[in-house]
């Protein structure tokens, strides 16, 4: 008995709240280190030491994978020692009879701490009503997040500022969702998802199914149109759970019976009393009368004042200048006036860092006389002090900028580079801006893949820096509007003078040229890059672009030999890569089975298409992975083995069904529909077709409307009425000469001339 008290009482302090949020990611998944910092927006090497605690409990076990040279370890979560189950509450954990109980939570998306509480009886129990949308609005400093807290302290909470866009929020969410059992949206999110309409519904879907409690705080500060439309949608749909929006305001959302509105006041004289009772034992009904007089039972004003009750009834600027800041100490004056220059609470690691000296002290006593507010390990001023701190700043910002700027970037996740990214814009540090967005590129690449918009917004404020627009182009270009980033390319190509971000820019001109079909153009980019590596030939990313560069323009002059040497290069230059960059990894060895597929070598492909699967399976990277089962797919058929290519890209047909990639879904159930008739399959052949006609309504993707012609043929086969069908696909294919030559291609592995003829007169 002593024995498993001192188990749990070990396992306890264990738990912290970043381990439960590896261990409840872990539920559906098994996952490499760097996938869960990504997940988490956390820095890896913490991943790592936590997952290895959690190792050492006998709560998650890790398997060794080799990859490249590397030995790369996968963790699961281990069900055997301990009893591991999560339900709508979260996670629990057993050890014998007793049963630890957890709920997930965020730092950046948490309520703030409620410490002393009064009254608010009637609010409380609206609160706990049956309407799914409770709008809480009224004044700065009235109460609004204190009372939502109170009731909703485990609630996904996301506080909205100025500059937030819906990717991060969103993240937030399915996150959050996923921990309660509802992985589709984080899955939609992993495999590159950016569709604002499904992801609007598939947050709805999460919240009702799992009977999520959100709270979104501050809406008045939204500056961005995707959230204010998400927020509308949600709350016009929600059915069970709970949307609680807070806000200075009342939100411009639909008012219907579901919705329950609250405008927040302030304390009455009895709830008041006991608050200031709590701060001033010894107040006298005089002096209580006179301060709920002045303040009106404004909680915050209330809690001010207890702090010198001699307020003599100025307005509050001057009277919380004077009076209170007044009586300061200098290190509180010099706190309040740091948080005063950020927009987030700031952590206490960051202060430590800023100031020489621990300020915890200095903290606790501001948050005494409520001045400062905490939000998990994060310390920010209220709202509504905020103003009058910023108009007796006397400190320079750019110091503590350039500090939390250090700070965030040693993190080294997407989320923190892009908050360090906020100030750098704000102090208008063109060499700053150069050299973060030289790391950016270098090392940060997810910040451009999961967080475009955000990053955009940041860039567009600065989008006369050369070094702004270049990232600008290259988040255009990801989007496939070529001739919007070779413009922007092509403006600074001839100012930047910094090598790295001219060979950077050549790079991309190489890409964007050879998109266009222009390689003439390409091949005078590349030379210039040439004699830019030539200078730094052990620059690694010079070197790993120049190989990248060099296959893409012998692969689209079909120079499959000199393009599968220079793929070679590339990979080698790839391994050496001081940063892992596994999603390009897998991309190269998929490219050079490509290469092979092409030369005919249907077996060396097979081989680099399995080593592609397996780093995207050792990284845990699904989107990678079922894009190596279509290629396999692809190879296996070409071999006639039907029914692995069958297998193959049934598996990749589920998943971008599931992620909602409908074009990639359309190739794998096409090659899923082809293998299967080769297999004689017929029945499953059929409704894989049928599937393929249902998103080729959708989406409109032209290999889509094959479906038709694949069931006129199986129909055929099966000696029913097929030429209507077949018909019918000829004639939407039937302009475009590249599928239909490529289909008969596909048919003739199984069939032969004669037979195709018949179906394609
Ligand atoms: P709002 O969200 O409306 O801006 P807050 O909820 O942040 O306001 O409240 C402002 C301050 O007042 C906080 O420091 C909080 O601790 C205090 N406060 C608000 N309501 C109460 C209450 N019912 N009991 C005790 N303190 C309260």
């Amino acid at each position: 008995m002593n024995y498993l008290s001192d188990e749990i009482s070990r396992l306890r302090a264990v738990l912290n709240e970043t381990n439960i949020q590896i261990l409840a990611l872990l539920r559906t998944n098994s996952l490499n280190p760097r996938e869960i910092a990504r997940l988490l927006q956390k820095d890896e090497s913490q991943i790592s030491r936590s997952l290895r605690t959690l190792e050492r409990f006998g709560l998650v076990e890790g398997r060794w994978m080799r990859i490249g040279g590397k030995n790369i370890k996968v963790y699961s979560l281990k069900f055997e020692e301990l009893r591991i189950s999560f339900d709508a509450k979260g996670l629990r954990i057993a050890i014998g009879r007793n049963v630890l109980s957890y709920t997930p939570t965020f730092f950046e998306s948490r309520a703030p701490e409620v410490k002393t509480f009064v009254g608010r009886k009637k609010e409380i129990e609206m609160l706990s009503g049956p309407q799914p949308v409770v709008v809480v609005y009224g004044i700065a400093g009235i109460g609004k997040s204190t009372l939502v807290a109170r009731v909703f302290k485990d609630a996904f909470w996301y506080s909205i500022t100025e500059e937030d866009t819906i990717e991060y929020v969103t993240w937030q969410l399915a996150l959050y969702l996923s921990f309660l059992g509802f992985s589709e949206m984080l899955e939609y999110l992993r495999g590159g998802g950016k569709d604002i309409a499904v992801i609007n519904r598939l947050a709805l879907k999460g919240i009702n199914e799992t009977n999520a409690i959100a709270v979104f705080d501050d809406i008045h500060k939204c500056q961005d149109e995707d959230i204010e439309t998400f927020i509308r949608f949600l709350s016009s749909h929600i059915e069970k759970g709970k949307l609680i929006l807070i806000s200075r305001e009342k939100p411009r959302i639909s008012y219907d019976d579901r919705v329950l509105v609250i405008h927040l006041k302030g304390l009455d004289s009895r709830e008041a009393y006991e608050l200031l009772k709590l701060k001033i034992p010894e107040i006298t009904p005089e002096e209580f009368s006179y301060l709920y007089q002045m303040t009106f039972g404004h909680p915050l004003m209330l809690i001010l004042v207890s702090e010198n009750p001699r307020f003599s009834g100025e307005n509050l600027f001057e009277y919380f200048f004077r009076e209170v800041y007044e009586t300061l100490s200098e290190d509180e004056k010099l706190i309040l006036q740091v948080l005063s220059l950020f927009d987030e609470p700031v952590d206490l690691n960051v202060l430590k860092k800023l100031f020489a000296h621990n300020p915890f002290p200095v903290l606790y006593s501001l948050m005494k006389k409520g001045l400062v507010e905490r939000f998990g390990s994060g310390y920010s001023l209220h709202d509504l002090l905020r103003g009058f701190v910023e108009e007796v700043r006397t400190i320079s910002e750019r110091e503590y900028y350039r500090g939390y700027i250090e700070y965030l970037l040693e993190k080294n996740t997407a989320k923190s580079f892009l908050t360090a990214f906020k100030y750098a814009v704000r102090l208008e540090d063109e060499n700053l801006i150069k050299d973060m967005t030289e790391l950016r590129i270098r090392k940060l690449w997810r910040v451009a893949l999961d967080f475009p918009a955000s990053y955009m917004k940041l860039l567009d404020r600065i989008k006369h820096s050369p070094y702004s627009k270049k990232e600008i182009a290259r988040i255009y270009f990801n989007r496939g509007f070529f001739e919007k980033a070779l413009k922007l390319w092509l403006e600074v190509k001839d100012i930047i003078r910094d090598d790295f971000h001219r060979f950077d820019v050549l790079m991309m001109l190489v890409d964007v040229y050879c998109e266009l079909g222009n390689t003439d153009k390409a091949v005078e980019c590349f030379a210039h890059l040439e004699r830019i590596f030539s200078r730094h030939p052990d620059d690694p990313y010079m070197k790993l672009g120049y190989y990248i560069e060099l296959t893409k323009i012998h692969t689209f002059r079909r120079e499959r030999r000199e393009a599968l040497e220079s793929a070679f290069k590339e990979l080698e230059a790839l391994r050496a890569y001081p940063h892992i960059y596994p999603e390009l990894e897998a991309l190269v060895l998929y490219h050079i089975g490509y290469l092979y597929v092409e030369m005919g070598n249907l077996k060396k492909a097979l081989k680099y298409y399995r080593e592609g699967l397996k780093v995207s399976k050792a990284y845990s990277l699904p989107f990678m992975e079922n894009l190596g089962y279509i290629q396999l797919g692809i190879a296996n058929y070409s071999l006639k083995n039907y029914k692995a290519a069958a297998d193959y890209s049934r598996k990749a047909a589920e998943y971008f069904l599931k992620v909602k990639n409908y074009r990639r879904a359309i190739d794998a159930l096409f090659r899923m529909t082809v293998s299967l008739i080769g297999l004689g399959e017929f029945a499953e052949a059929e409704n894989a077709a049928h599937e393929m006609i249902k998103l080729a309504q959708s989406t409109n993707y032209p290999l889509g409307w094959s479906a038709y012609i694949l069931l006129g043929i199986l129909r055929e086969l099966q000696g029913k009425e097929g030429r209507r069908y077949l018909e019918m696909g000829l004639k939407k294919v039937g302009g475009n000469e590249y599928i239909s030559a490529g289909l008969k291609e596909e048919l003739s592995v199984i069939f032969d001339e004669e037979t195709i003829q018949k179906w394609f007169p």
